[in-house]
């Protein structure tokens, strides 16, 4: 462990869209303004908390604050919506408490129409040397539908701005499924996002669930919010593996199920979390590891902000992973990466007796060449990127796991 990972999470948005199943919410300056004022005391209560004893090993782990901060991601959320003297104000309180590595990572999340040249400006002098934009898709009637702020147009125009401003790592978002997504609107969003050159790009495939309402809606086979022109199955994985040729054919090469790059690109701070590295989250709903635990703080903003002017650290929920799902969680997150995991050393770090259970569940999933083993690490085989939950399921069978976070995560 020589290395951290620091995530704060601005749970705010300019608007909701209705496929979003994250925690954010639309809401009055004010209010954004007291979070603001929250964040900054939660990271003042998180760095003076006690070294010794009673503070080791729960609520923030281990030693973490002592660690270089080696990537910083500003999430959300719309953490743009702080503007640059929020923005400023949180980094400034993260300075007074942690050390930073040598040219650390810095990313800030934004949606197209965002950040003017003034914020970009502002993100830039702040150290801020990746963004990640959330384009979704360049289709106008696509975006519309599921209530962006934003057109195929805005996309470019931010992608020019931030390239004026001087971003030279700039990462876009598309998502395949969306409402009316056709072949051709798909090809279009594809291509108009190849054009900008970005160094990394992420497709995400619609998740149809009911913590969306879209997601919910088709769930219940209705008619709001578009539901009922969601692609179907078969079209999102024709546009997922469209996305992954035309991508790799200009060179922004797939380095996760739903990451791409161009080489030297690939996110740092997601790798930690494929990884297993140590992160701390701030602010609410944010989530930390430190190798051998996972916790949460309170995803409610009210109880986020009542707690931390109470003095506690708002962390709500903690769970210290046994070997076996440290273990688990090394296959799950590790096999989503296309440089797949190395056995001998895990063998090395848990003994041959703990990884024992998992050889057979490997040999049988080598054989139906969903997993490839020639050697070297084991990797999923690329064409089994898709499925590769089931994959995971196929793992979770052979294995005692239900009091895994993680299993819990992928079962639901
Ligand atoms: S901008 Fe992002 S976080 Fe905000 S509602 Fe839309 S998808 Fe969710």
């Amino acid at each position: 462990m020589k290395s951290l990972g620091v995530y704060v999470q601005i749970p705010f948005c300019a608007s909701k869209c209705s496929f979003c199943n994250f925690s954010s919410k639309v809401a009055p300056q004010v209010e954004l303004d007291s979070y603001l004022s929250s964040l900054e005391r939660e990271i003042h209560l998180v760095a003076s908390r006690p070294r010794t004893s009673a503070g080791r090993g729960r609520l923030i782990g281990r030693d973490l604050l002592d660690l270089p901060v080696d990537s910083l991601y500003f999430g959300g959320g719309t953490p743009t919506l702080l503007g640059g003297d929020g923005l400023r104000r949180v980094c400034e309180a993260l300075r007074q408490h942690f050390r930073s590595a040598d040219a650390p990572e810095f990313t800030l999340e934004t949606t197209p129409g965002s950040a003017d040249e003034n914020l970009l400006a502002a993100c830039r002098d702040l150290g801020v040397n990746r963004l990640s934009i959330g384009a979704q898709s360049f289709d106008d009637r696509e975006l519309a539908s599921v209530g962006r702020l934003h057109s195929g147009n805005d996309v470019e125009r931010q992608v020019r701005l931030a390239r004026h401003a001087g971003f030279e790592n700039i990462s876009l978002d598309l998502i395949a499924g969306l409402p009316h997504q056709t072949r051709s609107s798909w090809l279009m969003s594809l291509t108009r996002a190849i054009e900008l050159e970005p160094e990394h790009v992420s497709i995400y495939l619609f998740e149809i669930d009911e913590k969306s309402r879209l997601g919910n809606e088709v769930l219940r086979h209705g008619d709001r919010y578009h539901a009922s022109a969601v692609p179907d199955d078969e079209f999102m994985a024709a546009a997922y593996e469209q996305g992954q040729a035309l991508l790799e054919a200009a060179g922004v090469v797939q380095y996760e199920i739903s990451n791409f790059a161009r080489p030297g690109f690939e996110s740092r701070h997601n790798r930690k979390y494929w990884q297993l590295d140590p992160y701390l989250g701030l602010g609410a709903g944010a989530h930390s590891f430190d190798g051998c635990a996972r916790w949460s703080n309170t995803v409610l903003t009210g109880d986020y902000a009542a707690r931390v002017s109470r003095g506690e650290i708002p962390v709500t929920e903690w769970h210290a992973l046994t070997e076996s799902e440290r273990i688990e969680e090394f296959f799950f997150l590790g096999l989503r990466q296309r440089i797949g995991i190395d056995l001998g050393a895990a063998r090395e770090r848990w003994g041959h007796a703990a990884l024992e259970p998992w050889q057979s569940r490997i040999d049988v999933l080598v054989q139906m060449g969903v997993l490839q083993q020639s050697g070297g690490p084991l990797r999923l085989a690329p064409g089994h990127y898709l499925t590769s939950n089931e994959v995971f399921q196929e793992f979770l069978l052979s294995q005692d796991s239900a009091g895994s976070p993680l299993a819990s995560a992928l079962h639901s």
